[in-house]
């Protein structure tokens, strides 16, 4: 027996990670929030002078960069070089400039090849002992776990998805663009709008977590 791989992806407030973070405490699986990985990254060049646009540099920094990731749905951390650093990978410098490191082909490989081996082994041990792992983000349907028992993208309104991160607190203008300009920097290369075949679209528009909760707990009941 192997554990249960749920891939959940979509643009930015959909609502996925709180929905995905839900989905694997019930289940009792690991939660893993692959935006971290690229948030982290992010943090790590900034802090050591890294010039964002530098491919190569960039790269090499994703390669060695000592990071510890907590993948328990109850309190999710990512730790770098001994720092939890959780809220720090949130802040708006972070989100404003994550797309350059998400947009580097490179690092991406690195970053996409470390998400992969976190997913197998939590599929065979690790965090959830074998039960499985919820992994969110934009690429995972597709990319990265496209033989995944459950694929969902989930989507919502435009508006709707910018009045969710601005109701967390923050100045409109500077969500619009960490949300809608960040999308679509980020769509240059990964397609996280429409399904891939066999990924079930849930539309969170209308619905409470609750319910979205429920539409992915359903689709995983009927494969497991
Ligand atoms: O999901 P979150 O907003 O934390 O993701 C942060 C950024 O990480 C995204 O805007 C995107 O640039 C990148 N990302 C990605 N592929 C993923 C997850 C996140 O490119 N699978």
């Amino acid at each position: 027996m192997t554990g249960i791989v749920i891939a959940i992806d979509g643009p930015a407030g959909t609502g996925k990670s709180t929905v995905a973070r839900e989905v694997a405490r019930r289940m009792r699986l690991a939660y893993f929030d692959t935006g971290a990985t690229y948030r982290v990254g992010t943090l790590w060049c900034l802090r050591e002078g890294v010039d964002l646009g530098n491919q190569d540099d960039v790269a090499a920094m994703v390669a060695t960069m000592n990071v510890e990731l907590i993948l328990n749905p109850s309190n999710p951390a990512i730790v770098l070089e001994g720092e939890d650093v959780s809220r720090l990978i949130r802040s708006d410098t972070v989100a404003l400039q994550v797309s350059k490191v998400a947009t580097n082909l490179e690092a991406r490989r690195i970053l996409g090849q470390w998400q992969r081996d976190v997913i197998e082994s939590e599929r065979v041990g690790g965090y959830s002992e074998g039960r499985g792992v919820v992994a969110e983000g934009r690429d995972i349907t597709t990319i990265i776990a496209p033989d995944a028992d459950v694929r969902v993208l989930m989507t919502a309104d435009e508006e709707v998805r910018v009045a969710r991160r601005a109701g967390e607190g923050a100045d409109v203008a500077t969500v619009r663009e960490a949300v809608l300009g960040r999308d679509r920097q980020d769509a240059t290369v990964v397609e996280f709008h429409t399904a891939a075949d066999g990924v079930v679209t849930v539309d969170t528009t209308d619905l409470t977590i609750d319910e979205a909760v429920r539409a992915v707990l359903t689709l995983a009941e009927r494969v497991s």
